[in-house]
């Protein structure tokens, strides 16, 4: 129940304050294709205001950021993208949510694979205790809502913080 409570929002700020309006289809294809989104660079714009325009969008603004997207499998070349800074900053929050629950199993297996590896534990329960114990199902609980409510300070200008809430108050994480 609580994944599904996590899922639904994950979706819901995905699909409506997290994206953009101006945002062209070849950059969404390409975010949420690639499973790893990366900055690689920055692009200094000249006095004359010359420079790429953000690769993003519609907007024209100019390019300040280098971003590249790429793949855990071997069959898809990365793709290199210039961003303005806000597409970036809002890109980079669509993307953590789109391909959320490929990130947490991601970063829990990583935990899983390192307790197996060092702790020798075998047992699913074994392991789990051993993450709860240290702290770990708390950092990723605390990631979770911190990313939640960053997209709340930023975006929800109508004033839903409250929602934010009933998600901390659960104990059950
Ligand atoms: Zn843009």
């Amino acid at each position: 129940m609580s994944k599904q409570v996590v899922l639904r929002r994950v979706q819901g700020y995905k699909d409506s304050m997290v994206t953009s309006d101006a945002w062209l289809p070849p950059f969404k294809e390409a975010v949420d294709k690639h499973v790893n989104w990366k900055q690689t660079g920055f692009i200094h714009i000249d006095s004359n205001g010359f420079g790429l325009a953000c690769e993003a969008c519609r907007s024209n603004k100019p390019a300040s950021i280098q971003i590249t997207l790429s793949s855990n499998d071997r069959f898809s070349d990365p793709t290199v993208l210039y961003l303005g800074t806000e597409c970036c900053r809002k890109g980079e929050m669509y993307h953590h949510f789109y391909h959320f629950q490929q990130h947490m199993y991601q970063k829990v297996k990583k935990l899983v694979d390192s307790v197996r590896r060092k702790r020798k534990e075998s047992t699913t329960e074994a392991i789990f205790e051993h993450l709860l114990s240290k702290g770990y199902v708390y950092k990723l609980t605390k990631n979770v809502k911190k990313a939640f409510n960053d997209v709340v300070m930023i975006y929800n200008l109508q004033g839903q913080r409250a929602r934010v809430d009933d998600l901390s108050s659960s104990e059950d994480e």
